[in-house]
């Protein structure tokens, strides 16, 4: 079984305890208009193009066998109705302005990498985090995984939005220690406008989790005039509060850091303009989610 990687990311400090190897998943059931991994949202591999790196020698010109490439006002522009992301370009473009994104990988592959950095698991009390995309996409591959990381005695952690029930994924949820999960809107009407998935599975799983004994912390991306409101922060705060396996709530401030892969990816990008919130607005949130009585992380 193979399933598409988009980055094994060695030496993780921001994807749960210690220090960590995360696995990004590529395809994703919902549309965030601000995720700062979009080359992770379509499950097919994709073609992204840095323009900045490009050294303009010709070659992709001469292998792509669609004519995608094309000089148009004196610029290099892909034409993605022509490209069938066969990846040929990127395999002769040495300055690597072209990068094909998804890796066809198998859990032998992934298991190799992660093995390497066994030591620094057991010394930091790290380990291996499942990501995306959205690992409840790629239930089959993820269980495999996390089964192969228990038995070589890794810690193992999933990334997820919660959305898909999670009838299909108690054998998943059998090998993990942790599951970081989204509450992104607490509104169900927001959630939908701005996801495209209505938020009951995300909050009946959050039920589910406390059944199954899995201890969870609950994670809430800060994206300015819509999910920092005051209001949100307090209604998921008052949900979450008395779960006995809730190990903390963590507010993550916005990252803008995407912005070149949705330019390398020739998709429009809705938050372009907007900024990560300031030491105080985080502060604010803070309090009102510690104010519930719940222990808060900002990242
Ligand atoms: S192969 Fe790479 S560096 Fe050469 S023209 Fe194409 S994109 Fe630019
Ligand atoms: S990925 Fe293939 S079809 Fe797309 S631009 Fe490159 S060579 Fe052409």
């Amino acid at each position: 079984m193979k399933t598409l990687i988009t980055d094994i990311q060695r030496f993780s400090l921001s994807d749960g305890a210690g220090i960590r190897t995360t696995v990004f998943l590529k395809g994703c059931n919902m549309h965030c208009p601000w995720c700062h991994n979009p080359e992770t949202l379509s499950n097919k591999p994709e073609l992204m193009f840095y323009e900045s790196k490009c050294i303009g020698c010709g070659r992709c010109f001469e292998v792509c066998p669609n004519g995608a490439h094309k000089i148009i006002d004196g610029k290099h522009i892909i034409d993605r109705k022509l490209c069938v992301s066969c990846g040929k370009c990127s395999e002769v473009c040495y300055a690597e302005a072209l990068v094909m994104c998804g890796k066809p990988m198998t859990v032998n592959d992934v298991m190799k990498q992660i093995v390497q950095d066994k030591v620094y698991y057991d010394n930091s009390n790290g380990g291996v985090t499942i990501s995306g995309g959205e690992v409840l996409c790629n239930i089959e591959f993820a269980t495999e995984l996390a089964k192969a990381c228990k038995t070589e005695g890794i810690h193992v952690a999933i990334e997820t939005n919660l959305s898909i029930s999670l009838e299909n994924a108690k054998c998943l949820i059998s090998h993990l220690d942790m599951v970081m999960c989204d509450i992104k809107i607490f509104d169900n009407e927001e959630h939908l406008k701005y996801t495209g998935i209505s938020n009951s599975v995300v909050l009946e799983n959050i039920k589910k989790l406390e059944e199954l004994n899995i201890p969870f912390i609950v994670r809430t991306p800060l994206i300015p005039d819509v999910t920092d409101r005051e209001e949100n922060i307090e209604q998921i705060a008052d949900y979450i509060k008395n779960f006995k396996n809730l190990i903390r709530y963590e507010l993550l401030n916005f990252n803008p850091l995407g912005e070149g892969k949705y330019k390398s990816l020739n998709k429009a990008n809705d938050f372009e303009k907007e900024r990560p919130l300031s030491d105080g607005n985080l502060e604010k949130l803070k309090n009102i989610a510690e104010g519930k009585g719940i222990t808060v992380k900002v990242i």
